[in-house]
């Protein structure tokens, strides 16, 4: 590590200390420590940067579980696990990734376990599944399969502290509550690097490495009522764009039906799972009525809906009639305080519910973004042209919540994330230890990308105008709750359009109060808010765009799925003015393995009505 302070205009005036590695990962949850470990076991000198300390990441707060077609309570396959995904995704995620995933995911969670990560047991002592949404045996005949492994309702936080345990066992080096900035670019478009600002003491930190691998979570808080962590704020969507890459299939956000009223925070899926059922005003169990075969358990964007539209028509429950119950009281609460002790406690402290008792007011709440920095099945990022749909972005990779691979494509089955981000992760690791020149060289970094990344930091640190940063996150938050929800249309979204692009206006007005370089809330706020909008503009405007209606994408104008038309990826790029430029790329639709293999029928998985 060599320190100097000087540099060109705004930068001359900070205190720098450079890095040198083989790889660097920005984001230390799920996907961001599965990749982690998996370089550093293979001996790649290895950093992971992360602004919250690694087991506070969001994947902390996972609670149902991690979806693999293991067939320890009945018969699976990973092929039936393919066609549920393929479904749930509406038909736009990528075949060969998903396959990938579905494939790999048994030896993934039993690698998993290997490393520790304390398993809920059967009787037997084999790791215990339960049913999720979506998740059905028989090429979605049903009945509801139990795919989904468990560690209670604690899944993520098991998962990450083992994870966690491991990297640092296998000398992975970690700069921790370090604020990663920008990615710094060659003039070629190679990345080689990444800036970030250690908010302990204030220093700049330049890394230097061969691979950069941005695992830094979704983008939830660009909406007022989220499930996710308040640091879910898609800064790595934010350097992606403003180092001129595209955002992929931002527009499919996903509402997951009980986050809890008024707090927000989630009820798991696997609460139904358990035996859990929602209720309208009249007591009446109104799934049963639109989905008759996997009824409380269809998949998420379907349930959200049905909720909203027994609001509507006046069947909500609560003094306003605008929230639904989720009854637990009927389940045995010797199973409620061995499978779901956390939501339990959950409900308590957040609703004044005693879920022995009494139903859980719940609402559907943004849980989850299928869109993200565009990859292939290696973790590789995508900087596609018209000519070369898949061509590789080099030296940047994108794992977890922040990639888009894509395989939850308009809509996320419930524990397929957790199974992403270690597939993926994975993936990725395996994948740079292919290509990582182990001899050769660190690149060394860009002066014009530093310059540029330092204005940046000085400009927004320095910031005096009028609008406090709370302030105007607040109205991006309010105007992408009501205009691009559950329900949209084209008036809708040509709102939202219209004033996400006049806060963008406002971000050149924003006043920054804190000056100083430690601790400065103010600022990292603020540089967090820069991040949201450049998601939350990709999505409203790649929303407006496409006049179709598919999974979590729900337009009242445009009711129907258009596969002539809108089978395919869309691609957003948003310039430093606020422009978004929409392009696309065609979905991936062929299988890897053969069917002469056992590999599954491509008829099988082509497109069909998505009923449940
Ligand atoms: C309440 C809740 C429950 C869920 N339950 C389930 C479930 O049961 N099953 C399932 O499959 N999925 C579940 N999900 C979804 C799943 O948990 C998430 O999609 C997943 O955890 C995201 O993991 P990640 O590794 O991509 O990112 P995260 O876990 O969000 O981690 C992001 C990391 O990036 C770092 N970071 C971000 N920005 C920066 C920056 N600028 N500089 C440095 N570091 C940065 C953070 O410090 C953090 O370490 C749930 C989600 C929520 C919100």
């Amino acid at each position: 590590m060599a320190k100097d302070a000087k540099s060109g205009s705004a930068a001359s005036a900070y205190t720098y200390v450079d890095h040198k590695f083989d790889v660097v990962i920005v984001g230390a949850g799920g996907a961001g420590l599965r990749a982690t470990l998996g370089m550093a076991e293979q001996g790649l000198r290895t950093a992971c940067i992360t602004k919250v300390f690694p087991t506070r990441s969001h994947t902390v707060a996972a609670q149902g579980g991690i979806a693999a077609s293991l067939q320890n309570m009945g018969p699976d396959s990973w092929q039936w696990h393919l066609y549920d995904t393929v479904k749930g995704s509406d038909w736009l995620g990528d075949v060969d990734a998903m396959e990938y995933m579905v494939r790999e995911a048994p030896a993934a969670v039993y690698e998993l376990e290997h490393y520790g990560v304390p398993f809920s047991r059967t009787e037997e002592g084999k790791i215990y599944q339960r049913p999720f949404g979506g998740h059905m045996m028989n090429f979605g005949d049903g009945p509801p399969v139990q795919r989904t492994c468990a560690a209670a309702d604690r899944t993520g936080h098991a998962i990450l502290h083992t994870l966690y345990g491991q990297s640092l066992k296998n000398n992975a080096q970690f700069f921790i509550e370090y604020f990663a900035l920008d990615l710094i670019m060659d003039d070629d478009g190679t990345c080689t690097g990444v800036v970030a600002w250690n908010l302990d003491d204030g220093t700049i930190h330049r890394f230097s490495a061969k691979m950069v691998v941005l695992a830094t979570g979704g983008y939830g808080r660009a909406y007022l009522s989220a499930t996710s962590a308040h640091t879910c704020t898609g800064d790595g969507g934010g350097m992606a764009a403003r180092a001129g890459l595209p955002l992929q299939d931002m527009e499919f956000v996903q509402f997951h039906p009980t986050g809890i009223y008024g707090a927000g925070c989630l009820i798991t899926e696997g609460a139904r799972g358990e035996g859990g059922y929602l209720v309208n005003s009249e007591g009446e169990r109104f799934m049963e009525r639109y989905a008759p075969s996997a009824k409380d358990l269809a998949s998420r964007d379907v349930v959200s809906r049905c909720m909203t539209m027994e609001i509507r028509e006046g069947r909500g429950v609560g003094k306003l009639k605008d929230h639904i119950f989720l009854h637990l009281d009927h389940l045995d609460p010797a199973v409620l305080h061995e499978r779901l002790p956390g939501i339990s406690e959950s409900a308590k402290i957040f609703a004044g519910v005693d879920v022995t008792r009494e139903p859980i007011p719940v609402l559907p709440t943004v849980h989850y973004n299928m869109g993200g920095v565009p990859t292939n099945y290696w973790g590789e990022v995508l900087n596609p042209t018209a000519k070369s749909p898949d061509r590789v972005s080099p030296g940047l990779m994108a794992v977890g919540e922040a990639g888009c691979a894509s395989v939850h494509g308009a809509n996320r089955l419930g524990s397929n994330s957790l199974i992403d981000l270690v597939v993926f992760g994975r993936a990725a690791a395996i994948r740079a230890g292919q290509v990582v020149d182990r001899t050769s060289s660190v690149p060394s970094a860009n002066p014009r990308s530093l310059e540029k990344i330092m204005d940046r930091f000085d400009r927004l640190r320095h910031a005096n105008g009028s609008t406090p940063t709370a302030v105007l996150r607040d109205k991006m938050q309010r105007a992408m709750q009501e205009d691009a929800a559950v329900f949209r249309t084209q008036e809708s979204l040509e709102q939202g359009c219209k004033r996400i692009s006049a806060i963008w206006g406002e971000l050149k007005d924003i006043k920054v109060f804190d000056r100083s370089m430690i601790w400065n809330s103010d600022l990292v706020e603020t540089l967090e808010l820069e991040n949201l909008m450049a998601n939350a503009i990709a999505t409203v405007y790649g929303a407006e765009a496409r006049k179709e209606s598919r999974g979590a994408h729900a337009r009242e104008d445009f009711s129907a799925r258009d596969d002539a038309n809108w089978r395919k990826h869309t691609l957003a790029k948003v310039s430093e003015d606020g422009k978004v430029t929409l392009t696309y790329r065609g979905v991936h639709t062929e299988t890897q393995l053969p069917v002469d293999k056992g590999g599954i029928d491509p008829a099988k998985i082509a497109p069909k009505a998505r009923v449940y």
